[in-house]
């Protein structure tokens, strides 16, 4: 039986991706269990509902996935928020993983040295991740209107940031340059920076980190232009894999007049060029 309600939904793909999505749902409105066929969902909860639902439909299906699918609560469902329907381990469960991987490394988890590496590993993870649990956009909430009609660029140069890449989990170090041209109001400096650190203080890859940043800044904002370039180093590739230090990869985002006006964007690159100089000091 199928209610004809739509709940804004966030399906868990296996391999990790998340996807949102709207379908039309049955009428369990705290469980909503829905149907999706080009993708296989895991049930991570629920998972008494997920299999009575599929013997329910799966007939007549010849292999297709019936799936478990999570509702969300609000209209929070972008990339901004940390998906809370994701069932979080217990600490001592984070804390058994990194005992296993401490095993898997070759070592002894219980000797001297490494007796208590599970509980600080699993200490730092919350101050590296610590970006899943604040809204960027909140960051950007307040504004300031009273500017004297300042129109010219603010841009902020060398915001240091740590992050970890979400393919190895290995460190990524950089530099981030944001500057956008107010459109009528400005926002705290030091806020654009507090920005740069939430999305660094998740899983990234640098390309989806810069479009973040620009595309908050711009939706929050609504300047006349956003530019975000950043410059970093991942472990990823100086230490493993094709093992080449000294790389530095450059990304950028241009929004609206530093995409569309050279002179304002030469502007921006010429500010934040002096660090450009600097860039082995990465
Ligand atoms: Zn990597």
């Amino acid at each position: 039986m199928r209610a004809a309600a739509q709940y804004p939904l966030v399906l868990e793909i296996e391999g990790g991706l998340s996807a949102s999505a709207s379908v039309l749902t049955a009428s369990l409105p705290e469980q909503v269990v829905g149907t999706r066929r080009d993708v296989r969902v895991r049930a991570k909860r629920h998972k008494r509902l997920d299999s009575s639902f599929s013997q329910d439909r799966t007939s007549g299906q010849k292999g297709r996935n019936v799936n478990l699918i999570y509702p969300q609560e609000s209209a929070r469902l972008n990339t901004n928020t940390i998906n809370d329907s994701l069932s979080r381990p217990s600490r001592e469960e984070a804390e058994a993983a990194v005992r296993t991987l401490l095993l898997w490394a070759g070592d002894d988890p219980d000797r001297e040295g490494l007796c208590d590496t599970p509980k600080r590993v699993v200490k730092a993870y919350e101050e590296f991740f610590s970006g899943y649990h604040q809204d960027p956009e909140e960051v950007l909430r307040r504004t300031f209107e009273e500017i004297e009609g300042y129109d010219e660029i603010v841009a902020l140069r060398d915001i240091r940031f740590e992050s970890h890449c979400e393919h190895h989990m290995a460190p990524i170090s950089g530099k981030a340059h944001v500057a956008y041209l107010p459109d009528q109001r400005v926002v705290g400096i030091s806020k654009l920076a507090r920005v740069v650190e939430l999305y660094a203080r998740r899983l990234q890859i640098q390309e989806k980190m810069t479009a973040q940043i620009a595309n908050t800044i711009n939706s929050v904002l609504r300047p006349k232009g956003v530019a975000v370039v950043i410059e970093a180093t991942h472990q990823c590739i100086t230490s493993r894999g094709v093992h080449k230090p000294g790389v530095t990869m450059v990304t950028s985002r241009m929004l609206g007049a530093f995409r569309e006006e050279s002179t304002t964007r030469r502007e921006f690159l010429t500010l934040i060029s002096p660090s450009n100089a600097n860039i082995t000091s990465l």
